[in-house]
């Protein structure tokens, strides 16, 4: 197998209890308690992060706040701060540009590094992975998790083995044996509801799912069924992406003659954005800020931003936006020349791409 002749290494980190062990860092009151950051337990919200405090209760993440609270009446429930979390992803993403330029953010507290051509303590994948937390623990006060093996789907698996502040190594003599003693609601990507089905089709473990042809798996899972053949035979060779980091995604116009009419200019702002938001969906991105750049006839140019505290998940928000936006302008009094919408503060939409957790951020 190819991947035994020519193995990559590839470290999967993932920081522990994330936004929970930075609101325990930042403000001591909440360390050693059991701590939820999400929605606010009187509104429709779920959880986030919870510190291991809390999941001592049973709570965890994406579960509804009100749920939380029912579980641990005296837990603490605060919301999120995003820049904060933010500033914390910025210096470990320095901390792995030190050992690869293959970096592959998956969210604010998880990524994929390849470091099969890292020179670092003689090669070993584990030992990087070693000095990578032990840098993260002295820069940010936080711990965080690492799997090493020679794919992607292995070491997401293996940084979850020794959580809390371990790390676990799979190596490739070792990775089909670790795939058929999985238990089969282990395997990334299968949920307790398909789990279920693999247990009523007397799939428990890897080794049940191996013997499965891919005709059979994807006559019960469709698509997903053909990736979970792959997974069984220890076929992954996705590669590691390294994530250019996109600061704004946006569009402008600058239009023929200069617009005056504000219910044109307003329309056009409106058609801006759609088209602005759809590059930012097609990007995969979610964002935080919209901002409005106007261009008047004399060539003064403005831009007025607005800063949620919720991702723009839907076109909902829209018209609230862009009319608290257009009231910043002196759209009305004076013509215009260009006009541009962007978004900015983005974030890869896999944090948030389960449907449960849409409701994450309804924060209040
Ligand atoms: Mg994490």
């Amino acid at each position: 197998m190819d991947a035994q002749i020519n193995p990559r290494k590839i470290i999967h980190i993932d920081m522990d209890a994330f936004f929970a062990a930075v609101e325990q860092r930042d403000f001591p009151q909440y360390r050693n308690k059991p701590l939820i950051v999400g929605g606010l337990p009187n509104s429709r919200g779920v959880v986030a992060t919870c510190s291991y405090e809390a999941r001592a209760f049973g709570i965890h993440s994406v579960m509804p706040s009100s749920t939380a609270l029912r579980l641990c009446p005296h837990a603490i429930f605060v919301k999120p701060r995003f820049d904060a979390y933010r500033d914390v992803s910025e210096q470990i993403r320095a901390i792995f540009k030190e050992y690869t330029e293959l970096v592959e953010p998956v969210s604010l507290d998880e990524a994929y590094l390849d470091v099969t051509t890292t020179d670092h303590f003689n090669h070993s994948a584990t030992r990087i992975a070693q000095d990578i937390i032990q840098k993260i623990k002295q820069k940010t006060q936080l711990t965080a998790s690492a799997g090493i093996s020679y794919n992607k789907f292995l070491a997401k698996i293996a940084s979850d083995i020794n959580k809390p502040n371990g790390l676990f190594t799979i190596t490739p003599k070792q990775g089909s044996q670790f795939i058929e003693q999985l238990p089969i609601g282990k395997f990334h990507g299968i949920g307790q509801a398909t789990e279920q089905k693999m247990h009523a089709l007397g799939i428990y473990t890897g080794k049940d799912l191996k013997a499965l042809s891919k005709e059979q798996l994807q006559h019960h899972f469709g698509k997903t069924g053909v990736h979970y053949f792959h997974i069984a035979h220890n076929e992954d060779n996705r590669p590691v992406r390294p994530y250019r980091t996109i600061k704004s995604v946006g569009i402008e116009k600058t239009f023929t003659h200069d617009l005056s009419d504000p219910r044109v200019i307003e329309q056009s702002i409106k058609c801006l954005f759609s088209t602005a938001f759809a590059k930012l969906q097609k990007k995969e991105l979610n964002a935080l800020t919209v901002t409005l750049k106007v261009k008047y006839e004399n060539f003064e140019q403005i831009t007025r931003s607005r800063t949620g505290h919720e991702h723009l998940t839907d076109q909902g928000l829209e018209q609230e936006i862009l009319t608290a936006l257009i009231k910043k302008t002196a759209i009305g009094q004076r013509k215009v020349r260009l006009l541009g919408i962007s978004f900015s503060s983005l974030e890869p939409k896999s944090t948030i791409c389960h449907p449960q957790q849409l409701d994450l951020f309804q924060l209040s």
